[in-house]
C-alpha cells in the first residue's frame, strides 16, 4: 500500500466505496463523479501508478482487469448497448489519481470525440 494513495485506501477499506465487484486481484466500484449513467472503475489491488510504470510482470493482471471490466459491464446491462473502456496516463490524458484504473462508461450514446 502506498501512503496517500486514495485508491490504495479504498482497496484497504479505509475509504468507503460503492463496490460492485472484488476478487483476489482487482476491485471495482462506482465513480464518485460519474460522467455517464454507468461509470465504474476497475482497479488492481496492487499499486501501479500509471501505464508508464506497468511492466511485463503485470501482463496477466492487466488482462484480468479488461476481462473483469467486460463481465462487470455485462452485469450492468451494457453488453448490447455498448460501453467505453478508458485508462488515462499522464497530464495530457488528465490522469488525476495515480493508481491505475480502468473506467467503464456507458448507459447512453457517448461523445463521438475520443480525444
Ligand atoms: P482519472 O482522471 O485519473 O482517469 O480518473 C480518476 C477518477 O477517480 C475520476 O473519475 C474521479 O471522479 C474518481 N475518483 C476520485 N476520487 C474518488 C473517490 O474517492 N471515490 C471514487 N469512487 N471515485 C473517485
Ligand atoms: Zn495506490
Amino acid at each position: 500500500m502506498v501512503q496517500d494513495c486514495i485508491f490504495c485506501k479504498i482497496v484497504a477499506g479505509e475509504i468507503p466505496s460503492n463496490q460492485v465487484y472484488a476478487d483476489e486481484f482487482v476491485i471495482a466500484f462506482h465513480d464518485i463523479n460519474p460522467q455517464a449513467p454507468t461509470h465504474i472503475l476497475v482497479i488492481p489491488r496492487k499499486h501501479i501508478s500509471d501505464m508508464n510504470e506497468a511492466s511485463p510482470q503485470d501482463q496477466a493482471l492487466l488482462g484480468h482487469m479488461m476481462l473483469c471490466a467486460s463481465k462487470i459491464a455485462a452485469d450492468a446491462g451494457l453488453a448490447e448497448s455498448g460501453y467505453r473502456l478508458v485508462l488515462n496516463t499522464g497530464p495530457d490524458a488528465r490522469q488525476s489519481v495515480f493508481h491505475i484504473h480502468l473506467h467503464i462508461l456507458g448507459g447512453r450514446p457517448l461523445s463521438g470525440q475520443m480525444g
